[in-house]
């Protein structure tokens, strides 16, 4: 029996590990797979499967009647759809009474067909599809390994995904040559149905880098491809279309905890499981001196392995102090901005920046961030009075002051 945590947590969990049929050029996860033997199948063996998934439901609280599981990669359907098949009748025969299950995938949606969707479709997926745009935005960083383009078949997946009614979303990587493309990408994603979108901004580290070319962007760079996209947002789709970064900023002008953990005063409540069992405090500190814990082969026992207990690492000390490094690092120059609430200094991993007074540890975006919360604010302030007056967001222009 695994330890009952003290509050709920998530898993992000790596099936393939790092393995990818595609070779973004600015992917921060792609340079993990050299800790493995050259010719390693890095495949999610059915014993770690069945090790993680009992304790990842039996560890969350009592009260709890709803577990997420994400998948992640690499690219996940990399290891086949049995195995997915396999996860899915695991989490029934361990859950609890009463309890849904649910499940996420991100994928680069290029494997997808009529047989994955199909199965995507009856178990209730959400797919999140990584895509960043048009064709020459896509296809010149998102290579597949042998260099070839890849939009096609990422749109092909899609379609697929259509076909038989899948719910998903898109996340698109904003990076130094595609940031002054904001009105086009938003565009063409809402042309190819995305209703929930999400951007992602590439801030690289030498330790991640995969070539001398660094896509990171610059902080102004982020703050127009936020302030563009919002003003198209903001003229039709209010309401309409989900745009993760502003509705989580509307989210916290409203009073809700924030719901990306990039903007929460704390860290620590998502870690992230590998394909050979090794478990991180996060999915983009999988470094060993990150590592929590590890589920070791040597002591399967049937097809368990005891080796583990996900609950109390969850709770641990070392855990906890993880999470709360996020707001005891965070300098004075954020401590004391209008803006930190909705921000909250941002990913540490990102805070590689200074303050104007030598302090360590402000976010390489802050500018970005600031110059759009300050454009930004006045409309969210309107949409959260039109709300509270009863009224939907979109019709914020009457609040407007
Ligand atoms: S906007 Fe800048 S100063 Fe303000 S909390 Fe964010 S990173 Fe810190
Ligand atoms: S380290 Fe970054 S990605 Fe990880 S939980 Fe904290 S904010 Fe999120």
């Amino acid at each position: 029996m695994t330890t009952q945590s003290t509050h709920p947590y998530h898993l992000i969990v790596k099936p393939v590990g790092a393995k990818c049929n595609l070779d973004c050029n600015y992917c921060y996860y792609l340079r993990k797979e050299e800790r493995y033997e050259p010719n390693a199948t890095m495949q999610m063996s059915e014993a770690v499967l069945e090790t993680y998934t009992k304790q990842y439901i039996e560890s969350q609280p009592q009260q709890a009647k709803h577990i997420e599981f994400s998948w992640q990669g690499g690219e996940p359907t990399l290891r086949g759809l049995d195995f997915f098949k396999k996860a899915v009748e695991l989490q029934q025969k361990y859950a609890r009474p009463g309890m849904t299950i649910t499940n996420n995938f991100q994928t680069n949606g290029t494997l997808i067909n009529d047989r994955w969707a199909a199965f995507f479709k009856e178990n209730n997926f959400l797919i999140g599809i990584s895509i960043d745009g048009s064709e020459k935005n896509h296809n010149s960083t998102r290579p597949d390994i042998k260099g070839n383009d890849s939009l096609h078949l990422t749109l092909r997946g899609l379609e697929a995904l259509k076909k038989y009614d899948v719910a998903f979303n898109t996340l698109s990587v904003v990076h130094n040559e595609n940031a002054h493309l904001a009105k086009e990408t938003y565009q063409e994603l809402k042309d190819l149905g995305s209703t929930v979108i999400q951007f992602q901004p590439c801030v690289e580290h030498p330790s991640d880098q995969r070539s001398d070319k660094d896509w990171s962007l610059t902080p102004q760079q982020w703050g127009h491809f936020l302030c563009d996209v919002f003003d198209q947002w903001k003229k039709e789709d209010v309401g309409k279309i989900h745009i993760q970064f502003f509705e989580n900023t509307l989210g916290i002008l409203a009073g809700q905890p924030s719901q990306m953990c990039f903007h929460s005063e704390l860290c620590g409540q998502q870690m992230m499981l590998e394909h050979d069992g090794s478990l991180y405090s996060c999915d983009h500190y999988s470094y060993d001196e990150y590592q929590v814990g590890h589920m070791t082969p040597a002591n399967i026992d049937s097809n368990l392995i005891d080796s583990i207990d996900l609950g109390a690492i969850a709770c641990s000390d070392r855990q906890k102090e993880f999470g709360t490094n996020k707001w005891t690092t965070l300098p004075q120059q954020c401590r004391k901005c209008h803006f930190r609430p909705f921000c909250n200094g941002g990913c540490p991993k990102d805070r590689t920046a200074i303050t104007a007074d030598l302090e360590p540890g402000l976010n390489h975006l802050c500018v970005g961030y600031k110059q759009f919360f300050l454009y930004s604010m006045p409309y969210f302030g309107a949409m959260l009075e039109a709300i509270q007056q009863g009224h939907s967001a979109a019709m914020y222009p009457i609040f407007l002051k």
